[in-house]
């Protein structure tokens, strides 16, 4: 009887990075939440593993959210989805802290594609996400933390389909000539859904830009050229991974628009310019996140192989990372003979021969930290990251 006298929660997505399709109350406690997904310009591929909504009015008993409408398609491969067994979204109820549903909050129906979700609420107002979110809003209240530090440069190298400024960051030790210095370009959030790789980038400007005598060795040495949100505009509205106009930022290096992708062709004359002026890159990293696969794989000149091959024995002997694969080698696109299709490695690399790498990332269990990976692990692998590529660009050749 108590449930006839329960309000129906109240579902909300106004707030930066908010998404979520269709909700219905199956119960005053039961809900069934339609995640919205994303297509692309072609309205092929897919995507609905990006979800983040606040939920008011909550009882102080059991409630249970499905998250439904999870299908998609992968490189034109239909019938995958992002949302898996193995997921486990994260909940907070200050959107500082973020806890994992665990094994026992969770239930998986294969047949309806469906994760349902149950939690005894402590509070009465509570957010739910795929993984902890990070929005422009953060960046910003990072970057004027970090304002007037004299190792970090910003600039904006363009601006979006919605008209939002493309960063680049340059840290390094300016009173030290660049002439000697290793030069390093790292890419994160070509896909808004993939925030964890957005902590990974926090932690590296936190350890970078801190007073640490390590840290300060490699500023004197290394250049570093980081965009830090590839995709802004997909931040803001809490999208997957296509920009405003439908094309995923991480193919399409070779189909230049800037009309169409302004994002690709800005952060592509960014990169070109530098190395057509003279300038040298040692390193290009492109971070992204997957479900439950972690590897580094890269479309690599013969003598940057052993520089690789060391970044990656440095990485799994020292940090989180979790390789569940060796180093792979990049085709030269991802779907060969289509236009459109070449990742922003393998576009620098066919360009202008950039020793340009990708790195995937794990959101589900990692069996290197023996739980989900949370904002922390993160944090500490930015720093990890910048030691590593560091010791990978200055150890002794053997
Ligand atoms: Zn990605």
């Amino acid at each position: 009887m108590l449930s006839l006298f329960l309000a129906a929660i109240a579902v909300s997505t106004q707030f930066e990075a908010g998404s979520l399709g269709k909700v219905e109350h199956l119960s005053p406690v039961h809900l069934r939440c339609s995640v919205e997904g994303e297509s692309d310009q072609d309205k092929r591929n897919r995507q609905a593993n990006w979800y983040y909504f606040q939920l008011d009015g909550l009882p102080q008993s059991e409630i249970v959210v499905d998250l439904v409408n999870l299908a998609g398609e992968y490189n034109y491969r239909p019938g995958s989805h992002s949302v898996t067994k193995g997921s486990r979204p994260v909940y907070s109820y200050d959107r500082q802290r973020w806890e994992h549903f665990t094994d026992a909050n969770v239930e998986w129906d294969e047949k309806e594609v469906r994760l349902r979700l149950k939690l005894v609420p402590e509070r009465g107002r509570m957010w739910i996400a795929h993984v902890p979110p990070y929005t422009n809003q953060r960046l910003r209240r990072l970057l004027a933390e970090m304002n007037g530090k004299p190792y970090l440069e910003k600039q904006v190298i363009g601006r979006t389909v919605q008209r939002r400024d493309i960063l680049l960051l340059t840290v390094t030790n300016p009173a030290i000539p660049p002439a000697g210095k290793k030069v390093v370009w790292l890419m994160f959030r070509q896909h808004a859904w993939e925030a964890p790789t957005s902590h990974v980038c926090e932690g590296l400007l936190r350890f970078l830009l801190s007073d640490d005598p390590a840290a300060a060795k490699i500023r004197d040495q290394v250049i570093f050229k980081i965009i830090p949100l590839a995709d802004p505009d997909g931040v803001a509205r809490g999208g997957v991974r296509f920009n405003a106009h439908g094309y995923d930022l991480n193919r399409n290096w070779d189909a230049v628009d800037p009309r169409r992708m302004p994002e690709i062709a800005a952060q592509r004359s960014a990169i070109l310019g530098w190395v057509d002026k003279g300038g040298r890159i040692d390193l290009f990293i492109a971070f992204h996140n997957t479900e439950s696969a972690e590897y580094l794989e890269g479309s690599l000149p013969p003598e940057a192989v052993p520089t690789a091959e060391r970044l990656f024995r440095l990485l799994t002997l020292k940090t989180s990372f979790n390789p569940t694969s060796p180093l792979r080698r990049s085709g030269v696109s991802t779907t060969p003979g289509k236009p459109g299709r070449m990742t922003v490695n393998q576009g620098l690399y066919r360009d202008r021969g950039i020793p340009a790498l990708l790195m995937e990332q794990m959101v589900e269990y990692n069996s290197k930290l023996g739980r989900l990976p949370r904002v922390e692990d993160r944090l500490e692998f930015g720093a990890g990251l910048a030691q590593a590529v560091w010791e990978a660009l200055t150890a002794p050749q053997q």
